[in-house]
């Protein structure tokens, strides 16, 4: 492998063409929007939308293996490109992770426990669906939500439900029970072209206005607990014949034990503080693994916090510069808008 096409130019894909580069491999990125963070930082960019068919076959013609950096490829595109060029991870994984009825059920079947969930079409559908959860649930939209969008907590049976279903567009929802959970951690972990697993130390996160705010490492959580995020990892990665970085996120109940609530088919931002504290972080490893090389260890050689820098977090990069053993991690974009990801910085400690 000597050139890898990544589906996608936001940050992630900027990083992965970043640690593709350490490697002496080209990347080419497939991207619509032209001034994208990842354009600055690979070799070259197909300007086009990601269902484009001649620049689905250019990408395909160019690239010796392709990935991608969002799990919301249309699964058409990714069918069509593994006819030409090995297209890793496995298109099924995006076809699970994509939508959130077929990832709850995924996740089940690899034997991991989610949240109890029913699909919801249309307005009666939540109304019988509220009705069996008692009256408080999670109502999602299934498929393209991120950062907490597309989203509506029923925490009391006495919240009015009028009007739910439009109220998110109209389009299938799931609604999920709500977990009472003590705190939520994830874990980042990748599989090699000959199933070799390597598992990085789970990430204890904290949310702020649906987006992720900090990523703390070590989670405080038992071993047994740990232990329960690796063996669901390693789950989920053999039966998919998985190559690549996967996250997975769980919420920790009081008694250790782990409910899954939903999975990313990519290098994922609560794994951003492996470049810091582990040799080898979670882009590089993505690389290795979908190039065919060997994967690195994911030890951890330093206890840190990981923070997103989002919006006007931007301005305090100033004071962040002068702190000692803090990596801070820009991603390119001009203009910093309210929730847009503009980097993060992981302090080590
Ligand atoms: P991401 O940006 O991580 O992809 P997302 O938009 O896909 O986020 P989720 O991860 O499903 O959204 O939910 C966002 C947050 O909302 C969770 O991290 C958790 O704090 C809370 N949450 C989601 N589902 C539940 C649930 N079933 N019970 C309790 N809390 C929940
Ligand atoms: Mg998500
Ligand atoms: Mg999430």
């Amino acid at each position: 492998v000597s050139t890898i096409g990544i589906i996608g130019g936001g940050q992630l894909g900027r990083m992965l063409a970043m640690a593709a580069a350490r490697l002496s491999l080209r990347t080419i990125i497939l991207e619509p929007q032209a001034d994208c963070p990842a354009a600055q930082v690979a070799n070259a960019q197909i300007v086009a939308a990601y269902d484009d068919l001649a620049a689905l076959d250019e990408l395909a013609q160019r690239s010796d293996v392709v990935t991608y950096e969002f799990e919301n490829v249309p699964v058409a595109a990714a069918e069509l490109l593994v006819r030409s060029v090995p297209v890793l991870p496995p298109p099924k994984a995006l076809e699970v992770s994509q939508d959130r009825l077929a990832e709850k059920r995924f996740i089940n079947e690899c034997g991991i426990a989610t949240a109890p969930f029913a699909a919801v079409d249309s307005q009666a559908d939540l109304e019988a669906a509220l009705d069996s959860f008692g009256g408080i649930g999670v109502l999602k939209t299934r498929r393209l939500g991120y950062d907490g969008k597309g989203q509506r907590m029923f925490r009391s049976p006495a919240e009015d439900r009028q009007g739910a279903f439009e109220a998110l567009g109209s389009v299938p929802l799931i609604l999920e029970g709500l977990i009472a959970f003590e705190r939520e951690i994830s874990i980042i972990a990748a599989r090699a072209q000959d199933g070799t697993i390597v598992c990085y130390d789970p990430a204890e996160n904290v949310h702020r206005n649906g987006i992720l705010h900090t990523s703390t490492v070590p989670a405080a959580i038992h071993e047994a607990t740990a232990d329960q995020a690796r063996r669901a990892a390693r789950a989920i990665l053999d039966r998919l014949d998985y190559v690549g970085v996967v996250g997975v996120e769980f919420f920790v109940l009081g008694d250790g034990q782990l409910v899954a609530n939903e999975m990313a088919p990519r290098v994922h931002n609560s794994g951003h503080w492996t470049e810091a504290a582990c040799v080898v972080s979670q882009f590089e490893q993505h690389i290795r693994a979908v190039a065919g090389l060997p994967l690195g260890d994911g030890r951890r050689h330093s206890d840190c916090v990981m923070q997103n820098l989002i919006g006007d977090d931007i301005e305090t990069v100033p004071a962040w510069l002068k702190t000692p053993d803090a990596l801070v991690h820009l991603y390119g974009k001009r203009e910093s808008r309210p929730g847009r990801k503009m980097g993060h910085v992981t302090a080590l400690r």
